[in-house]
């Protein structure tokens, strides 16, 4: 394939590094806040460490291609605001909109890497495309979880915020 495709698929591959970066400030900050939901917070703190895998991964994957990862592209930008919208969500409800955010986030990452696994598939580059098959699994693996999890995690802040004086959005 050309020049420009592999040029595409360069710049696609450091937008996928800069959301990752991102994921991991907004895991983190989760995590951090997080008090009274022990089995969300120990899930988002394993993808913490998944995440951080995922960027080894990458940064792998951008040697390997020779791409410089030193100019980040706009899209870092725009998932930081998106990411500062959730992480600074100090709403009555945070647990609920954060899990929700969480899963919508999740479904970005499986977009990007479905997209890189077509365009490093279509250049030849099968050792990318295998290397994003592998993170693409921990992030299905991931968005499954909050969105299986997210009926019990609103029916237990619904039952903390029934009772006077008990914290129930984080
Ligand atoms: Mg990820
Ligand atoms: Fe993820």
């Amino acid at each position: 394939m050309t020049t420009a495709a592999n040029d595409h698929l360069n710049d696609w591959l450091r937008d996928a590094h800069a959301i990752e970066q991102q994921a991991e400030t907004m895991l983190t900050a989760q995590a951090d806040r997080l008090e009274h939901y022990p089995e969300l917070r120990a899930r988002i703190v394993q993808h913490i460490e998944e995440t951080r895998g995922q960027q080894r991964i990458l940064d792998g994957i951008l040697s390997r291609r020779g791409i410089k990862n030193s100019v980040l592209k706009d899209l870092g930008g725009k998932v930081a605001a998106f990411s500062q919208g959730v992480g600074g969500m100090m709403t009555s409800d945070e647990v609920v909109k954060g899990a929700m955010a969480g899963y919508v986030f999740e479904n970005l990452e499986i977009a990007s890497y479905t997209s890189l696994i077509g365009a490093a598939n279509a250049v030849g580059d099968t050792t990318t495309a295998t290397a994003c098959e592998q993170i693409l699994v921990q992030e299905k693996a991931m968005a499954a979880w909050l969105l299986d999890h997210l009926p019990q995690i609103t029916a237990a802040f619904l039952a903390r915020s029934a009772i006077p004086g008990v914290e129930a959005k984080i």
